[in-house]
């Protein structure tokens, strides 16, 4: 199999979406993966407790915190982190397993996260959804009714956060109009996608 250029290469290639929480990405990431059947999500590790509606195995592998730690000690994450007191990860051996049978990955992680993948696939194209205010971000939040008061004042202070770092990413899509975002990102996709 011809190695020699990303381009040419028959491995597959990393799409990391990044976005405060209530930016809508999860939407967004849904509709993409609907578009381009070929496309694989990653399914992250992680240790907080379902929300209703989510299924262990589909949204997240939900597992403990003492199963997370061991996986730390046995290096098998290629990305983890640390996000509102849960620990969240990617399983390093899922992505070589399907990069190396030419599938393209979509993974929905954070700015912590999307530094170390980039250290070790740096040719992964980084996208950052960008809600078009703190305002939206605050009713869409409140919207979902799953989190608690304090647990939304957080998400809106790690937001600032996370949207300081929009500029390390390759791409900025602003989710003013659902349609319009879901075009944006679809452009970007076919415009890197092998399949
Ligand atoms: P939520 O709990 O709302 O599903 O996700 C909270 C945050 O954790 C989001 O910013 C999401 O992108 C991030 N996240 C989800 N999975 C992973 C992961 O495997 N690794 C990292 N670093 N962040 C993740």
């Amino acid at each position: 199999m011809d190695k020699k250029s990303p381009d040419s290469a028959r491995t597959g290639r990393l799409f990391i979406v990044s976005a405060p929480s209530g930016a809508g990405k999860t939407t967004l990431c849904n509709a993409v993966l609907k578009k381009f059947p070929d496309l694989c999500y990653s399914i992250s590790h992680t240790t907080r407790a379902p929300r209703p509606g989510e299924h262990d195995g589909v949204d997240y592998f939900f597992i403990s915190e003492d199963e997370f730690k061991e996986r730390i000690r046995q290096d098998i994450w290629a990305e983890w982190a640390e996000v509102y007191g849960h620990y969240y990860g990617t399983s390093e051996r899922f992505l070589n397993r399907h990069l190396s049978a030419g599938k393209d990955i979509l993974l929905d992680i954070d700015y912590n996260g999307t530094r170390q993948i980039l250290t070790k696939y740096p040719d992964s194209i980084t996208i950052f959804i960008m809600p078009p205010s703190l305002a939206s971000l605050k009713q869409r939040l409140l919207n979902r009714g799953t989190d608690s008061e304090e647990t939304i004042a957080r998400r809106l202070e790690n937001a600032k956060t996370e949207m300081a770092q929009k500029d390390h990413y390759r791409h900025i899509v602003v989710n003013d109009s659902l349609p319009r975002a879901i075009d944006t990102l679809s452009a970007i996709l076919s415009a890197h996608h092998a399949g």
